[in-house]
This record gives structure tokens, C-alpha cells and sequence, in this order.
């Protein structure tokens, strides 16, 4: 039978899905709450809206609506990206020599490159909407503050950036993409807050980490009149936000006829992953239908794999929420791998909580195998994908192959989550033959959760 599926299926701007989608409203076990971490109580909203927006700790304590509406402002700026193309991996499928039929969504079409711009927008939109001054986040890898940049220069926000000390230091340019749109940009730890200056004491010539910056960003936020914290992963908000992706996947499937048996995605802080997975988790959870569910992670920070299912601080200065989620500890600061942005030490407390119930499952794979995947993915279907992503691509191919032995078709969906021209370093390591694979010795790992506050359940 002749194929009859375009190379990039486009949805029309009009089959935009207009509601994001609360898995939450399926689950049987519901994620468990953020707790205070001075009381040990779950956190009611009250204490949450001094940090967050009012409307996005309303959607991050909404356990019960199944369908969020999309502000009409907020689907406008979709528009000037989205829909975002499903693209048939024709050429890698040829190169691989596979039976399988293999798909990903392209999320990298815009300037921050990256999925993170669907949350980035619908937060600016509610904090201008509070009539707030502007907004405080850290970035790791870049693609979260670029993209929280973009928005809040579309919605006339100020914004502070902490970035995490080896991206600021390695990634000059995506700094000043960020300034460009606006941002205020400070290398974290820093000296401008008390918590960085308490790290930097401890750990002179830390490179940082993503639990340092968030840390140095929440403070920032608290201690400056009309201004909120703003986060680009791990939060249940942000994973409904992103679940613009997979049911853009779920529509262009139904309009195509396509059954995807397989989906695949790289899990950082799990945003990407819920974003494209959930709405067929729904589908599993209302026992409508049956997938297999991948979660990708980088050996070097394996929370799924070898992490532990525990409360834990979701920053390094133990100053943010307790959540309940795969961590490797609030103290774990991971090899500087150049996934940048999946060198978080917990995971979604969502994906978190269906991890455990068995709806999917999850591999760690080393980093120089995923920039072979990254290297033969560009070569062959013409986009240079990021780091984060390849770890997709990575187990994507190994799936097709799988399949070329068995003889098996299976459809497989995977997320290309972004692009990777600021990860350059990164591929010039791999062309150099220097990259090299840390993986965290049981030891390693095993210090760290010793070390998981004591939660009483
Ligand atoms: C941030 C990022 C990720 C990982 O974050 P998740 O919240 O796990 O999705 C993956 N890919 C890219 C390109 C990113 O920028």
C-alpha cells in the first residue's frame, strides 16, 4: 500500500485545539501535594500566591477540571508559531532501513527554540493580566529564559533571568538573544541575592545548577514589590500548558488516520513529556486505548532510573515546596553533560505519580550515543536537533530497529523538542572525539538521598 501521509502534516491555524488538557482529572491516584516545607501541611493556595501568579496556582492545585480553556490572548500568540508540523521521518526511516513508521513533532519553530515558549506564553499573559511588574526564573540550558523573555516582551513585562553559571558562561549567545527581548541576565550563583552568596561560600567556583538558580530566582521574586517566580518545567501547570503539543499530535493523527502504537520523549523536569504524552495517557486512563509510553533520560542524571519516589526540595536552597516526585536529591548536582536542559535532580510530580503507577516507562542512555543519533538525525532529516531532543531520537532509532529485526510496523511518535545551534560546544566535542559519558556511581547517588528530608506520610 502506497503511502498517503505528507512529509510535514500541518493542522490548519482553526484546529488549534482551544483548552489545554488536566490529565490530572483522570488519574485515579492524584499526584501528591506540595507541602510547607516549615509545617510539613500541604501548601493552600494563600501561601502559594506569593510566589506564583493567582490564576496559575489556581491550575497548579486543579486536581478536577479535565479541560482548561486557552486565554484568547494566549492562543493569538500560538498562532504566530503553531500549529506546530508533524513531520513523517521519511529519510530517517530509509536511512534505518526500517518496517517502522516513524513521526515527530517538531517544537523548535520559533526563536527560543524550544517547546518551552507554550508555558513561557500563558504565564506572561496571567502575570500582566495581575497587573504585576514583571517576573523573576532561572534558565539552565537557555531555552527557558529565552522563551519567558519573548513573552514578556510581547505582554510588556519586566523580566530577571538566573542563569545557570556554566550556560552563561558557555552559551554567551543565547544571553544575549535574552537581552535582546528585554531580560535582565545574572550568571547564578550570584552575589545579588542571600542564598547565592551563601552557595558561593560553600562551593567557591561552582558552576551552579538548576536547583541553585531557582533558588536565587524564587528569592528574587519574594523580596521585589510585584513580582512572581515564573518556572519552565516540573510544575503541574506547566505541564498542562504543554499539552497544546499532544493534542495537536492527537488531532493531526485523527485527521490522518494514524494509530501511533509507541511515544516517545526526553524527560528533563517532564514538561515536554507530559506536554505530548498525557492526552494518550488520558485516553489509557479512561481505558479507551493502550500505548507504549518512553520516557528518555541522560544516564548522567538518571531521576527516573535510579531516583527515589520522595518528597524533596525542588531547589538547592531548600527554600521552595516540598514535592513528592522521582529526585536523586535536592543536593545532587549533576556532571556538566550537554543536555542542559535535563540536568534537573526531580521530575514532574504528575509524570512522577504515573511512573509509579505503571502507565510508562523510562531509560537512561549515555551522551555519546545520543549525539550519534543527533549526528545521523541531522544528516539525514536536515535539522539539527538539541541535545535534550536527540535523547528522543536516540531511542526512537533504537525502537525502528528493533522493529527492522522483528519485521514488526509500529508506529512510533517521538518529540523533537527543539533545535541546537546554541549547543555547538556540545557537537564540537563530539566531532573532536572528547565527549566522554559520567554516569553517577551507586555511592554518588545513594549520598544524596541519604540526605531527602524526613516527610512523614
Ligand atoms: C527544557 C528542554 C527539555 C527538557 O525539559 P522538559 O520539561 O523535560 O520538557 C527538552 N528539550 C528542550 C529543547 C528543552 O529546552
Amino acid at each position: 500500500m502506497k503511502e498517503k501521509i505528507p512529509y510535514k502534516i500541518y493542522l490548519e491555524e482553526a484546529e488549534i485545539p482551544t483548552s489545554w488538557y488536566n490529565v490530572r482529572a483522570d488519574m485515579k491516584v492524584k499526584p501528591a501535594p506540595l507541602l510547607n516545607p516549615g509545617t510539613g501541611k500541604p501548601l493552600k493556595a494563600e501561601e502559594l500566591e506569593p510566589i506564583f501568579c493567582k490564576e496559575l496556582v489556581k491550575q497548579e492545585l486543579d486536581n478536577d477540571t479535565q479541560y482548561i480553556p486557552i486565554p484568547e490572548e494566549v492562543l493569538n500568540f500560538y498562532k504566530m508559531y503553531r500549529p506546530s508540523p508533524l513531520v513523517r521521518a521519511y529519510f530517517l526511516e530509509e536511512a534505518l532501513q526500517t518496517p517502522a513508521k516513524i513521526y515527530y513533532k517538531f517544537e523548535g519553530n520559533n526563536t527560543s527554540g524550544s517547546h518551552k515558549l507554550n508555558s513561557a506564553i500563558a504565564q506572561a499573559y496571567y502575570a500582566k493580566k495581575q497587573g504585576l511588574k514583571g517576573v523573576t526564573t532561572e534558565t539552565g540550558a537557555g531555552q527557558w529564559g529565552t522563551a519567558l523573555s519573548m513573552a514578556c516582551s510581547f505582554f510588556g513585562l519586566d523580566c530577571k533571568v538566573y542563569m545557570v553559571k556554566v550556560s552563561y558562561e558557555q552559551k554567551p549567545f543565547r544571553r544575549e538573544v535574552m537581552r535582546t527581548y528585554g531580560a535582565d541576565v545574572t550568571a547564578s550563583p550570584s552575589n545579588t541575592t542571600q542564598i547565592g552568596r551563601k552557595i558561593l561560600e560553600e562551593f567557591p567556583g561552582t558552576t551552579g545548577s538548576l536547583g541553585c538558580a531557582i533558588s536565587e530566582a524564587v528569592e528574587a521574586a519574594v523580596t521585589h514589590e510585584g513580582y512572581r517566580y515564573e518556572l519552565g518545567s516540573v510544575l503541574n501547570q506547566v505541564l498542562l500548558h504543554q499539552t497544546i503539543i499532544g493534542l495537536e499530535v492527537q488531532a493531526a493523527c485523527k485527521k490522518y488516520g494514524i494509530k501511533p502504537d509507541m511515544i516517545i520523549g526526553c524527560a528533563g523536569g517532564g514538561s515536554n513529556l507530559g506536554g505530548l504524552a498525557s492526552p494518550f495517557i488520558g485516553e489509557m486512563l479512561r481505558g479507551e486505548a493502550n500505548y507504549q509510553i518512553i520516557a528518555v533520560e541522560p544516564a548522567s542524571c538518571p531521576s527516573f532510573t535510579r531516583g527515589k519516589f520522595a518528597y524533596d526540595f525542588c531547589d538547592t536552597g531548600k527554600i521552595c515546596p516540598l514535592a513528592k516526585m522521582y529526585t536523586l536529591g535536592s543536593n545532587f548536582i549533576p556532571s556538566a553533560n550537554h543536555a542542559g536542559g535535563l540536568r534537573y535532580h526531580g521530575m514532574s510530580g504528575i509524570l512522577s505519580q504515573l511512573y509509579h503507577d505503571g502507565l510508562f516507562e523510562a531509560r537512561a542512555v549515555e551522551q555519546t550515543s545520543v549525539f550519534e543519533a543527533a549526528q545521523l538525525f541531522a544528516r539525514v532529516e536536515g535539522t539539527l536537533p538539541a541535545p535534550e531532543s536527540s535523547h528522543a531520537i536516540r531511542v526512537a532509532i533504537d525502537e525502528a530497529l528493533k522493529c527492522k529485526e522483528t519485521g514488526e510496523e509500529k508506529t512510533i511518535v517521538f518529540g523533537l523538542t527543539g533545535t541546537g545551534y546554541f549547543d555547538l560546544k556540545a557537537y564540537e566535542q563530539y566531532n573532536n572525539g572528547t565527549m566522554n559519558d559520567y554516569i553517577p556511581s551507586d555511592e554518588e547517588i545513594a549520598a544524596n538521598l541519604a540526605k531527602l528530608p524526613k516527610v512523614e506520610e
